[in-house]
């Protein structure tokens, strides 16, 4: 293993939940340019559909599957069905995410509560317990990452479900790492600081912006593109003694 041929994913199947937009959908191109055949798992045929055409653009084999990640009797079925269409899955990311300003724990409904927990938290134990096993079965190692976020190490007022899911994927993130490194799977996270995205676009324009600029030491945000290189180094061979951590990447938002 040297040079840049570490970082390559030829050969390699992928799957990112949530990949039609965003950071999602950033990270399914960056998988195929890097070589890999690449799923995506989301809920709007649509944008899924567009997706997959950009993915079979740059020429690799490519799926799109519809998938509700709070579905939990459907998780095991997408699974198989990717294996059966690309081969065995060897990159995860469980990416598919929600957020909901509901103004704190005063007034949070528990049902939003539940779902922001299922989204991000349970569906996240569930593929990766699906794909784990598959790998695990396959011997031939594999790649788990979660998304995490700042709100994995801060909390946050307005949205207390979504700092405590985020916070309980590093340390699902740490146990999965533990667990699956005998099985030379690495399980990491990335938590990505402020991402232009459907998801916080409503900030872009709101009086919060000056203080999430002021806030980043880079002085902007940052572009769903920017994500790809942390996630294709830990989705290669080059991160292969890398496990359990979560790494910002967030124009230094974490620093202080
Ligand atoms: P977007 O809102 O832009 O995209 C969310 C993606 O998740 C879409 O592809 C959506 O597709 C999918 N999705 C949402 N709910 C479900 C579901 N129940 N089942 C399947 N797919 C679902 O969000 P981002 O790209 O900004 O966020 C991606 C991840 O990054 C999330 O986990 C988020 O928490 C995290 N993150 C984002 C940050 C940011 O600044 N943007 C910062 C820190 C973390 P569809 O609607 O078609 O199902």
């Amino acid at each position: 293993m040297s040079g840049m041929s570490a970082f390559d994913l030829s050969g390699r199947v992928a799957v990112v939940t949530g990949g039609n937009r965003g950071i999602g959908r950033a990270l399914a191109l960056g998988f195929a340019r890097a070589g890999a055949s690449v799923a995506i798992l989301a809920r709007n045929a649509g944008r899924n559909a567009a997706v997959l055409a950009e993915l079979q653009s740059i020429g690799r084999p490519a799926q799109a599957l519809l998938l509700d990640v709070t579905d939990r009797a459907a998780i095991p079925t997408a699974i198989a069905d990717i294996e059966a269409a690309l081969g065995g899955i060897d990159i995860l990311v469980n990416n598919a995410g929600n957020a909901v300003l509901t103004g704190g724990v005063l007034s949070e409904p528990v049902a939003t509560w539940d779902n922001i927990l299922e989204t991000h938290l349970n569906a996240s134990f569930l593929l990766s317990q699906a794909v784990a096993r598959s790998m695990v079965a396959r011997g031939r190692g594999g790649k788990i990452i979660n998304l995490a976020s700042m709100y994995s190490f801060f909390g946050a007022g307005q949205e207390p479900s979504y700092a405590a899911a985020k916070g309980a994927i590093v340390l699902l993130t740490k146990s999965m790492a533990i667990e699956l490194a005998p099985h030379d799977i690495q399980v990491n996270a990335i938590a990505p600081g402020w991402i232009e995205t459907d998801m916080t676009r409503e900030f872009l324009d709101s009086p919060a912006n000056a203080a999430i600029i002021a806030r980043t030491p880079a002085g902007r945000w940052g572009q769903p593109d920017e994500l790809v290189g942390a996630a294709v180094f830990l989705a290669s061979r080059a991160s292969a003694f890398v496990t359990g951590v979560t790494l910002p990447v967030d124009g230094g938002y974490s620093v202080f």
